[in-house]
Protein backbone atom coordinates (compact mmCIF):
# COMPACT_ATOMS: atom_id res chain seq x y z
CA UNK A 1 0.00 0.00 0.00
CA UNK A 2 1.72 3.63 -1.33
CA UNK A 3 1.29 6.72 1.55
CA UNK A 4 -1.49 8.43 -0.70
CA UNK A 5 -3.60 5.26 -0.71
CA UNK A 6 -3.74 5.08 3.86
CA UNK A 7 -6.76 6.75 5.17
CA UNK A 8 -5.17 9.78 7.44
CA UNK A 9 -4.81 9.01 11.10
CA UNK A 10 -7.23 10.46 13.38
CA UNK A 11 -4.57 11.30 16.14
CA UNK A 12 -0.54 11.21 15.88
CA UNK A 13 1.95 10.94 18.30
CA UNK A 14 5.43 11.54 17.69
CA UNK A 15 8.66 12.76 19.31
CA UNK A 16 8.98 10.58 22.03
CA UNK A 17 9.89 7.52 23.43
CA UNK A 18 6.86 4.73 23.30
CA UNK A 19 7.17 1.94 25.60
CA UNK A 20 5.15 -0.32 23.80
CA UNK A 21 5.44 -3.73 25.98
CA UNK A 22 5.06 -5.40 23.20
CA UNK A 23 6.64 -8.90 23.22
CA UNK A 24 9.80 -8.33 23.14
CA UNK A 25 9.68 -4.87 25.01
CA UNK A 26 10.20 -2.38 21.30
CA UNK A 27 10.52 1.15 22.22
CA UNK A 28 9.64 3.44 19.60
CA UNK A 29 8.92 7.19 18.82
CA UNK A 30 5.59 7.60 18.04
CA UNK A 31 1.92 6.20 17.27
CA UNK A 32 -0.68 6.72 15.26
CA UNK A 33 -4.08 6.56 16.00
CA UNK A 34 -7.14 5.70 13.73
CA UNK A 35 -10.39 4.85 15.37
CA UNK A 36 -10.23 4.40 18.23
CA UNK A 37 -7.05 1.77 17.59
CA UNK A 38 -3.63 1.67 16.96
CA UNK A 39 -3.46 1.98 13.11
CA UNK A 40 0.78 2.34 13.14
CA UNK A 41 3.68 2.36 15.53
CA UNK A 42 6.56 3.53 12.82
CA UNK A 43 6.95 6.16 10.12
CA UNK A 44 3.81 7.68 11.98
CA UNK A 45 3.95 11.49 10.14
CA UNK A 46 3.47 9.30 7.38
CA UNK A 47 -0.37 9.15 8.39
CA UNK A 48 -0.45 12.93 9.06
CA UNK A 49 -3.64 14.39 6.98
CA UNK A 50 -5.08 17.93 7.06
CA UNK A 51 -7.79 16.71 9.53
CA UNK A 52 -5.15 14.39 12.04
CA UNK A 53 -4.36 15.97 15.56
CA UNK A 54 -0.80 16.17 16.06
CA UNK A 55 0.97 15.80 19.51
CA UNK A 56 4.35 16.46 19.67
CA UNK A 57 6.09 14.51 22.75
CA UNK A 58 9.19 16.57 22.76
CA UNK A 59 10.95 13.90 24.57
CA UNK A 60 7.94 12.41 26.40
CA UNK A 61 7.31 8.93 27.57
CA UNK A 62 4.10 7.06 26.60
CA UNK A 63 2.60 3.90 28.33
CA UNK A 64 -0.12 1.88 27.38
CA UNK A 65 -3.07 2.83 29.40
CA UNK A 66 -2.94 1.66 33.04
CA UNK A 67 -5.42 -1.35 33.89
CA UNK A 68 -6.01 -1.82 37.19
CA UNK A 69 -6.97 -5.19 38.42
CA UNK A 70 -8.49 -4.84 41.05
CA UNK A 71 -10.77 -0.84 41.63
CA UNK A 72 -13.62 -0.56 43.30
CA UNK A 73 -14.45 2.35 41.48
CA UNK A 74 -17.71 3.17 42.42
CA UNK A 75 -16.69 2.93 46.27
CA UNK A 76 -13.80 5.28 45.08
CA UNK A 77 -15.72 7.89 43.49
CA UNK A 78 -18.18 7.96 46.81
CA UNK A 79 -15.15 8.36 49.03
CA UNK A 80 -12.79 9.81 47.32
CA UNK A 81 -10.61 11.73 48.11
CA UNK A 82 -10.53 9.46 51.72
CA UNK A 83 -8.99 5.66 51.66
CA UNK A 84 -10.36 3.49 53.94
CA UNK A 85 -7.06 2.61 55.20
CA UNK A 86 -6.52 6.80 56.56
CA UNK A 87 -7.91 9.21 58.47
CA UNK A 88 -11.83 8.30 59.49
CA UNK A 89 -13.92 9.42 56.85
CA UNK A 90 -18.00 9.80 56.67
CA UNK A 91 -18.39 7.91 53.29
CA UNK A 92 -21.18 9.61 50.95
CA UNK A 93 -24.24 7.62 50.99
CA UNK A 94 -24.74 5.73 47.64
CA UNK A 95 -28.57 5.31 47.56
CA UNK A 96 -30.29 6.73 44.02
CA UNK A 97 -29.36 6.20 40.38
CA UNK A 98 -28.02 9.58 40.96
CA UNK A 99 -25.46 8.65 43.32
CA UNK A 100 -24.38 5.67 41.58
CA UNK A 101 -23.96 7.90 38.24
CA UNK A 102 -22.12 10.40 40.42
CA UNK A 103 -19.87 8.01 42.06
CA UNK A 104 -18.85 6.17 38.53
CA UNK A 105 -18.24 9.36 36.76
CA UNK A 106 -15.88 10.79 39.47
CA UNK A 107 -14.23 7.54 39.18
CA UNK A 108 -13.96 7.92 35.90
CA UNK A 109 -11.55 11.45 36.35
CA UNK A 110 -10.09 9.99 39.09
CA UNK A 111 -8.66 7.06 36.61
CA UNK A 112 -8.86 9.44 33.67
CA UNK A 113 -6.56 12.10 35.65
CA UNK A 114 -3.64 8.91 36.82
CA UNK A 115 -3.33 6.68 32.89
CA UNK A 116 -6.15 4.49 33.99
CA UNK A 117 -8.01 3.27 30.78
CA UNK A 118 -9.08 -0.22 32.07
CA UNK A 119 -9.98 -1.47 35.76
CA UNK A 120 -11.90 -4.03 37.06
CA UNK A 121 -14.66 -3.88 39.37
CA UNK A 122 -14.92 -6.94 41.73
CA UNK A 123 -17.58 -7.25 43.22
CA UNK A 124 -21.43 -5.75 41.99
CA UNK A 125 -24.39 -8.34 42.72
CA UNK A 126 -27.99 -9.29 43.94
CA UNK A 127 -26.69 -9.45 46.95
CA UNK A 128 -25.26 -6.32 47.95
CA UNK A 129 -26.41 -2.43 48.30
CA UNK A 130 -24.83 1.09 48.01
CA UNK A 131 -21.58 1.26 45.97
CA UNK A 132 -21.59 -2.77 45.02
CA UNK A 133 -25.74 -3.31 44.22
CA UNK A 134 -26.68 -4.98 40.74
CA UNK A 135 -27.87 -1.33 39.79
CA UNK A 136 -24.40 -0.16 39.90
CA UNK A 137 -23.62 -2.58 36.65
CA UNK A 138 -27.07 -1.33 35.73
CA UNK A 139 -25.71 2.49 35.94
CA UNK A 140 -22.39 1.20 34.15
CA UNK A 141 -24.27 -0.23 30.97
CA UNK A 142 -26.23 3.39 31.04
CA UNK A 143 -23.51 5.65 30.96
CA UNK A 144 -21.91 3.29 28.58
CA UNK A 145 -24.78 3.78 26.07
CA UNK A 146 -24.37 7.43 26.69
CA UNK A 147 -20.38 7.37 25.52
CA UNK A 148 -19.75 8.82 29.11
CA UNK A 149 -17.46 5.68 30.46
CA UNK A 150 -13.64 6.94 29.98
CA UNK A 151 -12.23 3.98 30.98
CA UNK A 152 -13.12 0.21 30.16
CA UNK A 153 -14.43 -1.92 32.82
CA UNK A 154 -14.63 -5.24 33.60
CA UNK A 155 -17.47 -6.59 36.05
CA UNK A 156 -16.97 -9.65 38.57
CA UNK A 157 -19.98 -10.20 39.61
CA UNK A 158 -20.96 -10.96 43.30
CA UNK A 159 -23.75 -13.11 45.11
CA UNK A 160 -23.04 -12.84 48.71
CA UNK A 161 -21.63 -9.76 50.71
CA UNK A 162 -18.87 -7.97 49.96
CA UNK A 163 -16.15 -9.13 52.70
CA UNK A 164 -18.60 -11.22 54.22
CA UNK A 165 -20.69 -14.59 54.03
CA UNK A 166 -22.37 -15.90 50.83
CA UNK A 167 -24.60 -19.55 49.99
CA UNK A 168 -24.46 -21.80 47.62
CA UNK A 169 -27.98 -21.44 47.08
CA UNK A 170 -28.14 -17.72 47.00
CA UNK A 171 -24.88 -18.15 44.33
CA UNK A 172 -27.06 -20.48 42.45
CA UNK A 173 -30.01 -17.75 42.35
CA UNK A 174 -27.75 -14.86 41.36
CA UNK A 175 -25.83 -16.73 38.55
CA UNK A 176 -29.13 -16.97 36.63
CA UNK A 177 -30.12 -13.18 37.16
CA UNK A 178 -29.58 -11.59 33.30
CA UNK A 179 -26.04 -9.22 32.65
CA UNK A 180 -27.25 -6.07 30.91
CA UNK A 181 -25.69 -5.89 27.18
CA UNK A 182 -22.72 -3.53 26.20
CA UNK A 183 -19.46 -3.58 24.02
CA UNK A 184 -17.64 -5.70 25.96
CA UNK A 185 -14.75 -4.27 24.80
CA UNK A 186 -16.16 -0.86 27.29
CA UNK A 187 -18.27 -3.36 29.88
CA UNK A 188 -17.40 -6.70 30.15
CA UNK A 189 -19.04 -9.28 32.69
CA UNK A 190 -17.04 -12.27 32.56
CA UNK A 191 -16.93 -13.34 35.53
CA UNK A 192 -18.42 -13.74 39.37
CA UNK A 193 -15.31 -13.13 42.53
CA UNK A 194 -16.13 -15.16 45.96
CA UNK A 195 -14.95 -14.27 49.15
CA UNK A 196 -13.19 -17.48 50.29
CA UNK A 197 -12.13 -15.43 53.63
CA UNK A 198 -11.39 -12.46 55.18
CA UNK A 199 -8.31 -10.30 56.42
CA UNK A 200 -5.47 -11.44 58.93
CA UNK A 201 -5.69 -8.12 61.02
CA UNK A 202 -9.46 -9.24 61.63
CA UNK A 203 -8.43 -12.90 62.21
CA UNK A 204 -10.53 -13.63 59.36
CA UNK A 205 -8.24 -15.37 57.29
CA UNK A 206 -8.60 -18.78 57.16
CA UNK A 207 -4.95 -20.42 58.01
CA UNK A 208 -3.21 -22.77 60.31
CA UNK A 209 -1.33 -20.43 62.09
CA UNK A 210 -2.62 -19.49 65.29
CA UNK A 211 -4.30 -16.15 66.37
CA UNK A 212 -3.50 -14.65 69.52
CA UNK A 213 -7.49 -15.73 71.05
CA UNK A 214 -6.55 -18.98 69.35
CA UNK A 215 -8.65 -19.13 66.69
CA UNK A 216 -8.02 -19.93 63.06
CA UNK A 217 -10.83 -17.97 60.46
CA UNK A 218 -12.95 -19.95 58.69
CA UNK A 219 -14.15 -20.17 55.37
CA UNK A 220 -16.69 -17.48 55.18
CA UNK A 221 -19.16 -19.03 52.77
CA UNK A 222 -22.16 -20.57 54.58
CA UNK A 223 -22.23 -24.33 56.26
CA UNK A 224 -21.80 -25.73 59.61
CA UNK A 225 -18.26 -27.26 59.32
CA UNK A 226 -14.50 -27.04 57.82
CA UNK A 227 -15.60 -29.59 55.24
CA UNK A 228 -19.12 -28.33 54.02
CA UNK A 229 -17.55 -24.72 53.75
CA UNK A 230 -15.09 -26.17 51.47
CA UNK A 231 -17.64 -28.36 49.50
CA UNK A 232 -19.67 -25.48 48.97
CA UNK A 233 -17.07 -23.71 47.93
CA UNK A 234 -15.87 -25.55 45.15
CA UNK A 235 -19.59 -25.82 44.18
CA UNK A 236 -19.65 -22.07 43.43
CA UNK A 237 -16.49 -22.55 41.50
CA UNK A 238 -17.72 -25.65 39.77
CA UNK A 239 -21.38 -23.79 38.68
CA UNK A 240 -19.64 -20.84 37.88
CA UNK A 241 -17.13 -22.75 35.55
CA UNK A 242 -20.32 -24.60 33.82
CA UNK A 243 -22.22 -21.24 33.27
CA UNK A 244 -18.64 -20.27 31.18
CA UNK A 245 -17.67 -17.56 33.76
CA UNK A 246 -13.99 -17.33 34.96
CA UNK A 247 -13.34 -16.42 39.10
CA UNK A 248 -11.57 -14.18 41.23
CA UNK A 249 -11.92 -15.77 44.59
CA UNK A 250 -10.76 -13.28 47.87
CA UNK A 251 -8.33 -15.39 49.54
CA UNK A 252 -5.93 -14.53 51.94
CA UNK A 253 -4.78 -16.75 54.40
CA UNK A 254 -2.89 -20.45 53.10
CA UNK A 255 -5.85 -22.56 53.66
CA UNK A 256 -8.50 -20.68 51.74
CA UNK A 257 -6.44 -20.28 49.03
CA UNK A 258 -5.63 -24.41 49.12
CA UNK A 259 -9.70 -24.95 49.27
CA UNK A 260 -10.32 -22.32 46.27
CA UNK A 261 -6.73 -23.48 43.88
CA UNK A 262 -8.03 -26.93 44.27
CA UNK A 263 -10.80 -26.22 42.21
CA UNK A 264 -9.76 -23.07 40.17
CA UNK A 265 -8.50 -23.06 36.22
CA UNK A 266 -6.88 -21.23 33.90
CA UNK A 267 -8.48 -17.71 33.71
CA UNK A 268 -9.65 -17.40 37.22
CA UNK A 269 -7.06 -15.64 39.66
CA UNK A 270 -6.99 -15.16 43.55
CA UNK A 271 -7.69 -12.00 44.74
CA UNK A 272 -4.85 -11.13 47.64
CA UNK A 273 -2.64 -14.15 48.72
CA UNK A 274 -1.36 -12.59 51.60
CA UNK A 275 -0.14 -15.68 53.07
CA UNK A 276 0.32 -17.98 50.00
CA UNK A 277 3.12 -20.16 50.25
CA UNK A 278 5.81 -21.73 47.56
CA UNK A 279 4.04 -25.09 46.93
CA UNK A 280 0.81 -23.18 45.91
CA UNK A 281 2.77 -20.16 43.90
CA UNK A 282 4.22 -23.59 42.00
CA UNK A 283 0.56 -25.08 41.46
CA UNK A 284 -0.79 -21.81 40.61
CA UNK A 285 2.25 -21.47 37.84
CA UNK A 286 1.17 -25.13 36.41
CA UNK A 287 -2.40 -24.47 36.56
CA UNK A 288 -2.26 -21.33 34.54
CA UNK A 289 -4.31 -19.91 38.10
CA UNK A 290 -3.62 -15.88 38.01
CA UNK A 291 -3.00 -13.67 41.33
CA UNK A 292 -3.89 -10.33 41.82
CA UNK A 293 -2.36 -8.37 44.34
CA UNK A 294 -2.17 -4.94 46.27
CA UNK A 295 1.89 -3.62 47.32
CA UNK A 296 0.59 -0.63 49.07
CA UNK A 297 -1.72 -3.13 51.46
CA UNK A 298 1.14 -5.25 51.85
CA UNK A 299 3.52 -2.40 53.11
CA UNK A 300 0.29 -1.08 55.46
CA UNK A 301 -0.80 -4.33 56.50
CA UNK A 302 2.44 -5.63 57.14
CA UNK A 303 2.54 -4.46 61.49
CA UNK A 304 -0.63 -5.35 61.82
CA UNK A 305 -0.51 -9.24 60.68
CA UNK A 306 2.53 -8.90 63.14
CA UNK A 307 0.07 -8.18 65.97
CA UNK A 308 -2.11 -11.17 64.82
CA UNK A 309 -0.08 -13.75 63.96
CA UNK A 310 3.22 -12.88 64.93
CA UNK A 311 6.67 -11.72 63.34
CA UNK A 312 7.52 -14.54 61.77
CA UNK A 313 3.96 -14.96 59.77
CA UNK A 314 4.00 -11.54 59.17
CA UNK A 315 7.90 -11.29 57.80
CA UNK A 316 6.57 -14.15 55.14
CA UNK A 317 3.67 -12.49 53.77
CA UNK A 318 3.07 -11.23 50.52
CA UNK A 319 6.39 -12.62 48.96
CA UNK A 320 6.75 -11.00 46.34
CA UNK A 321 9.86 -12.32 45.31
CA UNK A 322 8.95 -15.73 45.41
CA UNK A 323 5.68 -14.41 43.18
CA UNK A 324 7.36 -12.74 40.69
CA UNK A 325 9.90 -16.02 40.26
CA UNK A 326 6.82 -18.44 40.10
CA UNK A 327 6.24 -17.28 36.49
CA UNK A 328 2.31 -16.95 37.40
CA UNK A 329 0.01 -14.63 35.89
CA UNK A 330 0.60 -11.53 38.34
CA UNK A 331 -0.79 -8.34 38.10
CA UNK A 332 -0.84 -5.28 40.91
CA UNK A 333 -3.60 -3.78 41.46
CA UNK A 334 -4.78 -0.97 44.17
CA UNK A 335 -7.80 -2.29 45.72
CA UNK A 336 -8.99 1.23 45.52
CA UNK A 337 -10.59 2.91 48.00
CA UNK A 338 -9.09 0.92 50.40
CA UNK A 339 -5.66 2.37 49.91
CA UNK A 340 -4.71 4.85 47.10
CA UNK A 341 -5.64 3.76 43.25
CA UNK A 342 -2.35 5.74 42.31
CA UNK A 343 -0.56 3.00 40.55
CA UNK A 344 2.87 5.18 41.05
CA UNK A 345 2.89 4.56 44.57
CA UNK A 346 2.32 0.42 44.17
CA UNK A 347 5.46 0.52 42.40
CA UNK A 348 7.00 1.97 44.48
CA UNK A 349 5.91 0.23 47.28
CA UNK A 350 6.63 -3.11 45.34
CA UNK A 351 10.21 -1.89 45.24
CA UNK A 352 10.48 -1.82 48.68
CA UNK A 353 8.58 -5.20 49.55
CA UNK A 354 11.37 -6.39 47.12
CA UNK A 355 14.52 -4.62 48.40
CA UNK A 356 14.73 -2.64 45.79
CA UNK A 357 13.73 0.77 46.00
CA UNK A 358 16.12 2.23 43.46
CA UNK A 359 15.33 -0.52 40.82
CA UNK A 360 16.39 -1.46 37.06
CA UNK A 361 14.93 -1.04 33.65
CA UNK A 362 13.93 -4.32 33.45
CA UNK A 363 12.22 -5.00 37.36
CA UNK A 364 10.08 -1.50 36.70
CA UNK A 365 9.13 -3.01 32.97
CA UNK A 366 8.38 -6.12 34.83
CA UNK A 367 6.16 -4.54 37.67
CA UNK A 368 4.41 -2.66 34.53
CA UNK A 369 3.24 -5.42 32.80
CA UNK A 370 1.63 -6.55 35.83
CA UNK A 371 -0.53 -3.15 35.39
CA UNK A 372 -0.89 -3.50 31.59
CA UNK A 373 0.07 -6.64 29.84
CA UNK A 374 -0.79 -9.18 32.37
CA UNK A 375 -3.70 -6.98 33.14
CA UNK A 376 -5.44 -7.14 30.11
CA UNK A 377 -4.52 -11.31 30.41
CA UNK A 378 -6.35 -11.34 33.66
CA UNK A 379 -9.41 -9.82 31.58
CA UNK A 380 -8.92 -12.04 28.81
CA UNK A 381 -8.38 -9.18 26.74
CA UNK A 382 -4.41 -9.79 25.69
CA UNK A 383 -5.27 -10.03 22.03
CA UNK A 384 -6.65 -6.46 21.82
CA UNK A 385 -5.07 -4.42 24.64
CA UNK A 386 -2.47 -4.20 27.10
CA UNK A 387 0.30 -3.31 24.93
CA UNK A 388 0.73 -0.54 21.88
CA UNK A 389 0.64 -2.65 18.68
CA UNK A 390 -1.36 -2.13 15.55
CA UNK A 391 -4.68 -3.27 15.73
CA UNK A 392 -4.85 -3.01 19.56
CA UNK A 393 -7.10 -0.32 21.12
CA UNK A 394 -5.50 2.90 21.49
CA UNK A 395 -5.72 2.79 25.20
CA UNK A 396 -2.54 4.95 26.53
CA UNK A 397 -0.94 7.86 28.85
CA UNK A 398 1.78 9.98 28.36
CA UNK A 399 4.38 10.82 30.95
CA UNK A 400 6.59 13.44 31.49
CA UNK A 401 9.63 11.08 32.47
CA UNK A 402 10.17 7.20 31.09
CA UNK A 403 9.44 4.97 34.14
CA UNK A 404 11.64 2.95 33.42
CA UNK A 405 14.78 5.62 33.37
CA UNK A 406 13.59 6.27 37.65
CA UNK A 407 14.30 4.51 40.40
CA UNK A 408 10.61 2.91 41.91
CA UNK A 409 10.88 4.89 45.05
CA UNK A 410 10.89 8.49 42.67
CA UNK A 411 8.01 7.54 40.28
CA UNK A 412 5.52 8.64 42.17
CA UNK A 413 6.84 12.39 41.40
CA UNK A 414 6.51 11.42 37.65
CA UNK A 415 3.31 13.31 35.99
CA UNK A 416 0.33 12.05 34.26
CA UNK A 417 0.22 14.40 31.45
CA UNK A 418 -2.13 12.56 28.53
CA UNK A 419 -4.43 10.06 28.73
CA UNK A 420 -5.96 8.56 26.16
CA UNK A 421 -8.84 5.49 25.82
CA UNK A 422 -9.79 4.27 22.60
CA UNK A 423 -8.16 6.70 20.75
CA UNK A 424 -10.02 10.08 22.83
CA UNK A 425 -8.30 12.61 25.08
CA UNK A 426 -9.46 11.77 28.53
CA UNK A 427 -7.69 13.72 30.48
CA UNK A 428 -4.81 16.79 29.96
CA UNK A 429 -3.05 17.69 32.57
ZN1 LIG B 1 -11.32 -5.64 46.94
Amino acid sequence: MTAQRIRPADLVVHGGRVQTFDAVGTVVDGLAVRDGRIAAVEDVTGHIGPDTEVLDLAGRTVLPGINDAHLHATWLGARWPHPLLGAPHEETPVVTAEDRRAAILRAGDVCAALGITSYTEPGLGPGETGCFSAEVLDEYAALHREGRLRARVTVLRLFGLLDGASSLAGFTRGLATPVPDADPEWLAVPGVKIFADGIPPMRTAWTHHCYADGTHGALLVDGPGDDERAAALAAMISSAHDAGLVVGVHATGERSIEAALEHLRAGDHIVHGDLVTPAQLRRMASRRVGLTTQPVIATAMRPMVATALGDDVAAKAWPLRDILDAGIQLTLSSDAPVVTPDWRVHLAAAGELLGARGGTPELTARLLRCYTTEAAAQDGSAGWKGSLEPGKVADFCVLDDDPLGVALGDLPSVAVELTVTGGRIVHKG
